[in-house]
């Protein structure tokens, strides 16, 4: 019997190499001698591609070309900008730093690790969606708060935050504003439009490579110019000495050319929107129905009283790859932090699944992805 096509729904868990970046890796590797730190022609030929693929990063956020920050992942530039920021404190009496529960474990262990070093780790409330409380953190601001960490959009719930108002209100206490906007870069805020650092308000912005199609194991950390932080990853003087270690160059240029070619394919949301209108709604109910607070490429939904871990299986041995909770706890059955904070029990935030499309991806295959959700999975729940 032919086997239908399989479909990939776990974008925002990493997404496809675009041909441009498989090109500009294979073009890097292929000009690979030197070290990028080298003055003679071998060594500039890679400091070149850095800078090519730095200079894309810049423009496209609107940045300065200093600004711009490689590192290994989206994880390392959250630990570069909060232990960075912890290191470069020169006020004694800034030691709380705000994180929402419902921040990425890159953030939250970082704020954790800081704990243990002296620093005050504050877990803001979230509501059912995910969403700060901006009341709350006003009332929560003072001259004690380092840094608040806000991310742009969740990676499980998909649903945005108000960055700039958070960040509006940090700097009015004099306190810094991080932003993970790993699952945003090339995806246009519901208030803002294109976005970008200055426009948001963040001093310190991280960004993944493999969540746009490039390379897994690159990210990049915007610091806005006179942000006081110190490096993390301390040896050579790579990054301006902000981050030490040889580049991983093929890795860098794939990223920059990841970063070009968003602009040829600007995220829709249309898989996403034909999926959701596909899917069962007497089975799946859908975490966040409003579609107009969450990003336009990721749905999430549970059936209630089944475990998201056996409906990811049968799923994937249907043909369609999803994911259930944040990419880095998937094979673990740990109920998701996200939903655990936004108030769910301990049982139902074992039953979260998130289906994420691409801009690639057509409305034909969204629904095709929905039609085998609602077919595979009829058997498990109960209708209501
Ligand atoms: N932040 C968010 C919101 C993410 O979704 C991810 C990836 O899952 C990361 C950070 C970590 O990025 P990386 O995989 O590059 O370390």
């Amino acid at each position: 019997m032919k086997q239908a096509a399989r479909i990939y729904a776990d974008h925002a868990a990493s997404s496809p190499l675009v041909p441009a970046a498989a090109e500009a890796i294979a073009k890097a590797i292929a000009a690979s001698q030197g070290n990028p730190s080298s003055q003679h022609l071998e060594g500039r030929i890679m400091r070149a591609v850095i800078d090519e693929a730095r200079a894309s990063l810049a423009e496209w956020f609107g940045c300065s070309f200093g600004e711009v920050i490689f590192t290994s992942s989206g994880t390392e530039a959250a630990q570069l900008a909060m232990v960075g920021t912890a290191l470069g404190s020169v006020d004694q009496k800034r030691t709380r730093i705000i994180i929402p529960a419902s921040e990425h474990h890159c953030v939250i262990h970082q704020a954790k690790l800081l704990a243990r070093l002296g620093f005050e780790a504050v877990f803001a409330p979230v509501d059912r969606y995910a969403r700060l409380d901006l009341a709350w953190l006003e009332a929560n601001l003072d001259d004690t708060v380092l840094l608040v960490c806000l991310m742009h959009a969740n990676n499980e719930f998909g649903t945005w935050q108000d960055v700039r108002a958070a960040a509006a209100l940090a700097h009015h206490a004099g306190a810094l504003l991080f932003s993970d906007c790993v699952q945003t870069l090339g995806v246009d805020d519901p208030n803002i439009g294109f976005w970008t650092p200055e426009t948001l308000g963040a001093d310190l912005v991280s960004v993944s490579a493999h969540k746009i199609g490039g390379p897994k194991g690159v990210g990049a950390l915007y610091v806005k110019a006179g942000t006081k932080i110190e490096p993390v990853l301390l040896g050579g003087g790579q990054e301006r000495e902000m981050r030490a270690g040889t580049e991983s160059v093929a890795a860098i240029a794939g990223f920059g050319a990841a970063v070009r070619s968003l602009e040829n394919a600007p995220v829709h949301g249309v898989a996403a929107r034909a999926f959701e209108s596909s899917l069962n709604q007497d089975l799946f109910t859908l975490t966040v129905p409003d579609r107009a607070i969450r990003h336009p490429e990721i749905v999430h939904a549970r059936i209630p009283g089944v475990k998201a871990e056996a409906a990811v299986i049968r799923l994937d041995r249907a043909g369609l790859a999803i994911g259930s909770g944040a990419a880095c706890s998937s094979g673990s059955l740990e109920p998701s932090h996200v939903m655990e904070a936004a108030g769910y029990t301990h049982a139902e935030a074992k039953e979260g699944l998130r289906f994420s499309f691409s801009r690639h991806q057509t409305a034909e295959e969204g629904a095709a992805a929905a039609l085998t959700a609602n077919e595979v999975l009829k058997g498990l729940g109960h209708a209501r």
